[in-house]
């Protein structure tokens, strides 16, 4: 997939929240990112998922998410490709990579999708005042009284997946997976997914661990899997990873740079304030301008009144 132009915008969207958040003071330190020591993960085995949507069940329940539109135990919408919003943090979708059974019918993989709390993630670099955070167990969290609502993080994120609340005219939040940080805060809390997947398709624990159960699985059985751990390097590693039988191209999963996102962009930012261009420059050049375009709306009669005023 050619994802250029993608990766252009969004880090442009990181560099435009670095450059204005690089004068904004405590609120910058709050958001910068960093990787956690020893984060939490979650492997997802897409060999064992069956689609049944319990997790898409339990991730409403412990959220408190709207009724779906579609009822829990109807698996047509597995076919909707569809994507994480504001009313259900992860959905489960269906695809068909080729594989064939006995009777010559194809085989389905089923992708459970969620917010993949990145190592180091756009979408808190991007965000301009704090709001998104890097927390040491690995959650990428919220906090509603911060965002002032620019969506910034919806552009900076390259997997798509902050929603914002459009429905909520007056106090609208950008909504997406918490990782369950109030319940994995807790000893031995899992998140309401990994819990409740009644084939064990979803293994949580530190993500050194399960980044290790998943290279043994591949070793241990190179037929069943192909050579690959989704999210052990993807824009830096995420904290939710992927084994799979097939490649994960065909299973809806976009091929992203090793390197985090934000990484680009704060090189520009170094760039740019070695050269003395900085973003409170910009805003004086940008007020300058401002200041000639209204002169030149003032007629002649208006700037005569005004030269007298200051001559009194
Ligand atoms: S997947 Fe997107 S929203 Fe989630 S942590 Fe990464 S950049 Fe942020
Ligand atoms: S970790 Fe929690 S919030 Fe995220 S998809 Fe699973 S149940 Fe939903
Ligand atoms: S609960 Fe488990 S098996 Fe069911 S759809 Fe989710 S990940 Fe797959």
């Amino acid at each position: 997939m050619n994802i250029s132009r993608r990766f252009f915008m969004k880090t442009s969207a990181v560099a435009v929240g670095g450059a204005v958040s690089a004068k904004a003071g405590t609120a910058k330190a709050e958001s910068r990112s960093r990787a956690p020591a020893d984060p939490f993960g979650c492997l997802v085995d897409l060999t064992q998922c069956v689609g049944c949507r319990k997790c898409e069940q339990a991730c409403n329940e412990v959220n408190h998410l709207p009724e779906p539109k579609v009822a829990f135990d109807d698996t047509r919408v597995l076919d909707c490709k569809r994507r994480p919003d504001q009313n259900a943090f992860t959905v489960v979708n269906r695809y068909y990579p080729g594989k064939k059974d006995e009777q010559n019918r194809l085989v389905p993989t089923y992708a459970k999708i969620q917010c993949m709390h990145c190592q180091d993630p756009a979408c808190v670099s991007a965000c301009i005042v704090g709001a998104l955070t890097k927390q040491e167990n690995g959650a990428v969290i919220y906090d509603k009284s911060k965002c002032i609502g620019c969506r910034y993080c919806m552009v900076a994120c390259p997997f798509g997946i902050p929603a914002y609340e459009y429905d909520q005219p007056f106090t609208p939040e950008v909504r997406k997976c918490t990782y369950c940080f109030e319940r994995i805060s807790k000893e031995g809390g899992k998140p309401g997914c990994a819990s409740v997947c009644p084939v064990e398709a979803i293994t949580f624990g530190k993500r050194d661990t399960v980044l290790a159960l998943a290279k043994d699985k591949i070793k241990k059985d190179p037929g069943r899997y192909i050579n690959k751990v989704y999210g052990e390097e993807e824009v830096g590693g995420t904290s939710w990873m992927y084994i799979s039988e097939h490649p994960f191209e065909k299973l809806g999963f976009l091929t992203l740079p090793k390197k985090p996102l934000p990484t680009l962009p704060e090189t520009i930012q170094h760039t740019i304030f070695k050269f003395m261009w900085a973003p409170m420059t910009l805003f004086a050049a940008l007020a300058g301008g401002m200041w000639v375009f209204n002169r030149r709306q003032m007629t002649g009669e208006d700037i005569s009144e005004e030269r007298g005023a200051d001559n009194e």
